[in-house]
């Protein structure tokens, strides 16, 4: 394999693809064919625990299987307790190896069905389909992850300083008690891969890697007005409904003028009683961004706009609360996908590279300081996650483990 003097970190794009042969690694390729079958029962013993995030005893049961597998795979483990929440444990695998090169993987071991799920969405097998809740976001994720390492340790492969597995138990809630713990992992390695799922025909004609994610964030619109009595004397009061109402007309359009920022109001509250001019009134508004500095920006606008009042007398504030970061690959983070299109090229298979989605995903917390090279989408081709006939495609097993391992020799040996 031809290796490459220079640093391709410090180089950013094109050493990587370069380095990348035409031709697969047969042994790698074979034992990819070999690990299908392994991949398919851990899959089947994930989506038989019920995970849902609020469900603190099934993200248990998965800590103690992903840890139990770490460990037998060779990792010093650690569980960290998420600092928001529900509750649940991080589960944190370390390899220490004889490289140089500090490589993380991160999946996630929540879904977003509630208990019982399992009762209506059974597991089941369908030609090159298995259906199941949560099958293929994440728990598809983290058996590229265990298989992968599996292969890679059956191949004697200990080419990187760190080897580093994060499985967290609150992906679905927005990882409000592991995102902080993940942001500040990552700044220590040098890559990270993050493992979601990748969408399976028929919704995406080939499978891909994903460069880019909307952050999320909540925005609340309060009212405070003065009570009075609807029937007697509505003109002492001061209606916070209707000053709301006025706000939110208002403020609708605000992110239209934002390029990478996206606002809608979802939700409002307002008084109490039929016979009282209503004091109180809030809304909250679901927010998405896809640049970095989108919440300043928004609340800057908002700010602005809010002061425009209908109804003397009433106050209104605005705050933004900021979510999950937004996911924006760097150039290196590109160049790993490159990679990744070579590497598919090796099996004869087409990869693309999607350039963002309205999602979020972990991979924003990842690349937030933008020190590692982050790149989304490393799990299993699957559909129907976060609805009501999730699947994974069988098919997708063995390139998607071909892909993971190479990529991870590849990336292991640039210095
Ligand atoms: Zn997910």
């Amino acid at each position: 394999m031809k290796r490459l003097a220079t640093s391709w970190l410090a180089i950013g794009l094109c050493c990587l693809t370069s380095s990348v042969l035409a031709a697969p690694d047969e042994k790698l390729k074979a034992a990819a064919e070999a690990a299908k079958p392994a991949l398919i029962d851990t899959l089947r013993d994930m989506v038989m625990i019920e995970s849902g995030s609020s469900d603190v005893e099934g993200v248990k049961k998965m800590a103690d299987f992903t840890e139990a597998r770490l460990k037998a795979l060779g990792a010093k483990t650690e569980r960290r307790k998420v600092t928001h929440g529900p509750g649940g444990d991080i589960v944190i695998g370390t390899f220490e190896g004889t490289g140089t090169r500090k490589l993380m993987l991160i999946a996630h071991m929540d879904t977003v069905y509630e208990r019982g799920i399992s009762a209506s969405e059974p597991y089941k097998v369908d030609g090159n389909r298995i259906y199941g809740p949560g099958i293929a976001d994440d728990k598809g994720g983290i058996a590229v992850v265990l298989h992968s390492l599996q292969i890679l340790k059956d191949a004697g492969w200990r080419d990187y300083a760190k080897l580093t597995v994060s499985f967290n138990p609150d992906e679905e809630i927005g990882s409000i008690g592991s995102g902080e713990f993940i942001s500040e992992l990552a700044d220590q390695h040098d890559v990270v891969l993050s493992c979601e799922p990748t969408a399976a025909k028929p919704a995406a004609p080939h499978e891909s890697l994903l460069l880019g994610a909307s952050g999320t964030a909540t925005g609340t619109l309060e009212v405070k007005g003065l009570a009075s009595h609807a029937g007697a004397a509505p003109d002492r009061g001061r209606n916070a409904l209707i000053e709301l109402a006025h706000q939110l007309l208002q403020t609708m359009d605000v992110a239209k003028a934002i390029p990478g920022t996206q606002l809608n109001w979802t939700t409002a509250k307002a008084g109490t009683v039929r016979n009282q001019i209503p004091e109180d009134a809030v809304a909250g508004a679901d927010i998405r961004l896809t640049v970095p500095d989108g919440v300043a920006k928004l609340q800057a606008a908002l700010d602005e706009k809010v002061k425009d009042k209908l109804i003397p007398g009433t106050e209104v504030k605005v705050t933004i609360t900021p979510g999950r970061p937004p996911f924006v690959a760097n150039e290196r983070g590109r160049a790993i996908a490159q990679a990744g299109q070579a590497i598919y090229a090796e099996i004869d298979r087409k990869l693309l590279i999607a350039e963002m989605t309205g999602g979020a995903t972990d991979a924003g917390y990842a690349n937030r300081s933008g020190k590692a090279a982050v790149v989304e989408s490393f799990g299993l081709a699957g559909f129907g996650y976060h609805a009501r006939d999730e699947y994974i495609d069988t098919d997708s097993i063995v390139p998607r483990l071909y892909l993971m391992t190479r990529m991870l020799i590849e990336l292991g040996k640039h210095t």
